[in-house]
């Protein structure tokens, strides 16, 4: 059977569940072996002069790309619903090459104030250095971003829900109207993973992911990736070679290993995250949870209406606000880790404060905000935990 009938038949009107099995896999052309091999490699001999001057074969330089990373590039486009996929060295560098791709000099870029900090860094120093604009906008503008696009506007970056405090945007609205100004639309899809959310569909040109999380999923790889419609994957993969982006290819290997259980782990994130967040707030200690998958979450409607999941992540705000309460709770959690690359299989907490660097919008927290990583352990355990730490905080309050 040769290689495009078989993955055809793989692929065809499958649940993605079940498509997530053999995404990008190629057993035929590796001996029968489940996954696709582990290659590294800096030098691809040609086999004649030709061969070399035209660049002909389909492996040409290792940065370039090797099997392995075709593999993931694959899988990655294809639960994307994209055109081309671009594999980049961390999660951060995604976001930055999108933006380098796009812009030109004496542009404009309008970034959503909930952004994942590291992109404001970014855009602060190297964007502003190259002569482009930037205007942050709040993440509840929707249609209103209208107001907001000048002649000069060369993109709109959107995140959501936004890092640490979960806006939701109204990402549709945000891609009609720019659309009408023929402004691409740029999103990054780490929270939700494509599971749960499809930015292609709902409008956008460029989704980014930092996979260094749920897709690697085991806290032990670094890797980007940046999936774009037809119309952008020329730009990217230009601007993506002449930065010289490439991941290590033992990253690659591991988030093509990490992407099989995608769908079991997020279920799992998804389900006990929701358990502990419901626990959470009915504790007198916590003054409220901020979780787009719960009722009282001021964005629940549209969360509802376009994501078809949640994950493990979410935050809330804790009524004491002294450094010593809180040490007393956090530093002595015996299965929650203080760290902030989540997405793996352990649970996770961090204090967080956002006012020293949103600019277009207020964050309003009465006492200390907490963002929450539920991992895969069992949810008593969890609660037992938490519930000593409360213990250990009203005793230092
Ligand atoms: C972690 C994260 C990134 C950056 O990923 P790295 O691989 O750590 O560079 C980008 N966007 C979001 C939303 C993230 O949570």
């Amino acid at each position: 059977m040769s290689q495009s009938s078989k993955a055809g038949k793989k692929s065809g009107k499958k649940n993605i569940k079940t498509r997530l099995m053999h995404m990008g896999s190629d057993p035929d052309n590796y001996h029968g072996f489940v996954n696709t091999p582990l290659f590294r490699g800096s030098t691809i001999l040609y086999p004649t002069l030709d061969a070399f001057l035209s660049r002909s074969q389909k492996y040409t330089y290792g940065r370039r790309g090797t099997p392995t990373f075709s593999a993931l590039e694959s899988a990655i486009t294809e639960l994307e619903g994209g055109h081309h996929t671009a594999l980049t060295s961390s999660g951060l560098s995604a976001c930055s090459v999108s933006l380098l791709a796009i812009v030109k000099s004496g542009g404009h870029v309008l970034i959503t104030d909930s952004v994942y900090q590291p992109v404001r860094s970014f855009s602060e120093r190297i964007l502003k250095r190259l002569g482009v604009e930037v205007t942050y906008y709040d993440p509840h503008i929707g249609s209103g971003i209208s107001d907001l696009i000048q002649d000069n506007t060369q993109l709109i970056y959107t995140e959501s829900p936004g890092s640490q405090t979960f806006e939701v945007q109204d990402l549709p609205a945000i891609c009609e109207v720019a659309k009408t100004r023929d402004v691409p639309v740029l999103t990054d899809n780490t929270w939700a993973s494509p599971l749960y959310y499809n930015p292609l569909k709902l409008g956008a040109d460029v989704v980014i992911h930092a996979g260094t999380k749920y897709f690697s999923g085991h806290s032990d790889a670094n890797l980007g990736s940046i999936t774009t419609t037809e119309a952008y994957s020329k730009v990217i993969r230009q601007t993506h070679g002449d930065l010289g982006q490439c991941p290590g290819p033992e990253d690659v290997t591991l988030c093509l290993r990490g992407i099989r259980t995608l769908s079991v782990r997020l279920e799992r994130h998804q389900e006990s995250a929701l358990e502990m967040a419901n626990w959470l707030a009915e504790r007198p200690e916590v003054s409220s949870v901020i979780h787009p998958a719960r009722e009282d979450h001021p964005d629940h409607e549209l969360w509802k209406r376009d994501f078809t999941g949640s994950s493990g992540l979410f935050s809330i705000l804790l009524k004491v606000t002294s450094d010593k309460a809180l040490g007393a709770m956090l530093d002595d959690l015996e299965l929650f880790g203080m760290g902030a690359s989540w997405g793996g299989y352990e649970s996770l907490v961090i204090p967080f404060d956002v006012t020293a660097y949103r600019t277009a919008t207020t964050w309003k927290a009465e006492g200390r905000a907490l963002r929450f990583h539920i991992g895969l352990e069992d949810t008593d355990d969890l609660k037992d935990d938490l519930d000593k730490g409360f213990a250990r905080l009203a005793s230092a309050g």
